[in-house]
């Protein structure tokens, strides 16, 4: 099957830069190995942050309900692929995927990597025993499947995930018996950490797992005190009563395809790691393949909104569509973003994009 454009990643950025490409006429297949499109709003039950053009004070799952909306108006331009694994990405434009346990290859024209990002783990001893999950995967189990992880967790990380899922264990009657933080700071939104302290969870800086202690599965955990080079201070460790250990350490972009092809990919820590290096147009150093969301640096679902249509609008202009008043429309999303991307918390991507070298 050959599509003008294919879009491998149905999460904020893939629906939005498919709405775009589908309002300017061009033919769409959006492909993505979960069971629902939305990527990271199907699980998040939380009302977001910022200005009202981005969606603030709507639940993640209703801003989807809004995206999916929007794409039912094109039904003869669009075919969508759920649960299906791209697991080749090729320089002919042919991308070769799983479904069913079928294998079967497709080819478009152009291509758009909108994958977001894996979770990151943390080393510790025992941290493959049943009971240690990334915050994500219990996200998914609490808010897409109706199951508690377990009865008692311990949280690590501080970020906005981390305060996040801690706060929506609570709302499913988990006992949440404390947060550690290797840093000596709070990294997420403090409203959120306020949230969670007032409801008697405590906090504690400059802490990390030792060990997760069980047999066929989480019993309890060794925490300890870390000095300012981050090592574990011998004598301080205290063992805590838990079933789950819930890992919140951040995300790393998901290139693998890109790397695949042959991509040039960079390194940059304020990004999350691996990032494409992608041009103004959100192209990659492949004709015809661009890249958007996540993938292209960690930031949030409203950013990836955003970089989604810039990339719609960038990739139908490339394939040779007339996108009336293109100019206008792209230099107010470049200065949303932009505006997204101030003030403190935004500090880490502006200094990333900075590394990068492009006017993102
Ligand atoms: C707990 C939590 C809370 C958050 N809260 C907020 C908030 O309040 N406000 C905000 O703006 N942002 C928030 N975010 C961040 C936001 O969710 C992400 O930045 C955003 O979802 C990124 O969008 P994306 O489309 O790039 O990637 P994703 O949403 O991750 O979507 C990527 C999609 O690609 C698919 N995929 C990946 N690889 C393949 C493959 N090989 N084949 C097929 N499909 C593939 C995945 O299944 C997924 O559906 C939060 C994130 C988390 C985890």
């Amino acid at each position: 099957m050959h599509k003008e454009v294919i879009i491998i990643g149905a999460g904020p950025a893939g629906l939005t830069a498919a709405s775009q490409l589908l309002k300017i006429g061009v033919e769409v297949m959006l492909i993505d190995r979960n069971d629902l499109v939305g990527g990271q709003l199907t699980k998040q039950t939380h009302m977001f942050f910022g200005s009202e053009k981005q969606h603030a004070s709507k639940r993640g799952i209703d801003i989807l309900t809004m995206l999916d909306e929007k794409l039912k108006q094109y039904p003869n331009k669009l075919t969508v692929f759920t649960q299906t694994t791209v697991v080749g990405l090729y320089n002919d434009k042919v991308v070769t995927c799983i479904k069913d346990d079928r294998y079967f290859k497709l080819s478009a024209d152009a291509i758009i990597i909108a994958t977001g990002a894996s979770e990151k783990s943390l080393p510790f001893e025992n941290n493959d025993l049943p009971g240690v999950y990334a915050a994500g995967a219990v996200q998914t189990l609490m808010n897409v499947y109706g199951v508690k992880p377990g009865h008692k967790v311990l949280m690590v990380g501080s970020g906005n995930i981390g305060l996040i899922v801690s706060y929506q264990l609570m709302q499913a009657g988990v006992h949440v018996v404390g947060l550690v933080e290797a840093a000596d700071h709070i990294s997420g939104y403090l409203v959120h950490a306020s949230k969670i302290k007032r409801l008697g969870v405590d906090l504690w800086m400059n802490t990390s797992v030792k060990k997760a202690i069980g047999v066929d599965s989480v019993e309890a955990v060794e925490i300890w005190q870390l000095d300012d080079q981050w090592q574990g201070i011998p004598g301080t460790e205290k063992q805590l009563e838990v079933d789950t250990i819930c890992i919140a350490v951040g995300l790393a972009p998901l290139t693998e395809l890109l790397q695949q092809i042959g991509a040039e990919v960079v390194y940059i820590r304020e990004l999350g790691g691996n990032v494409p290096r992608v041009n103004k147009h959100y192209e990659t150093s492949i004709n015809n393949v661009f890249a958007c969301g996540d993938v292209t640096g960690i930031e949030e679902a409203s950013s990836a909104m955003i970089a989604g249509e810039i990339t719609g609008i960038e990739t139908a202009l490339k394939l040779g569509y007339h996108v009336p008043n293109h100019t206008a429309k792209l230099t107010q999303l470049h200065c949303d973003l932009d505006t997204l991307r101030q003030g403190p918390h935004g500090s880490k991507i502006r200094q990333g994009i900075a590394k990068l070298g492009v006017q993102l």
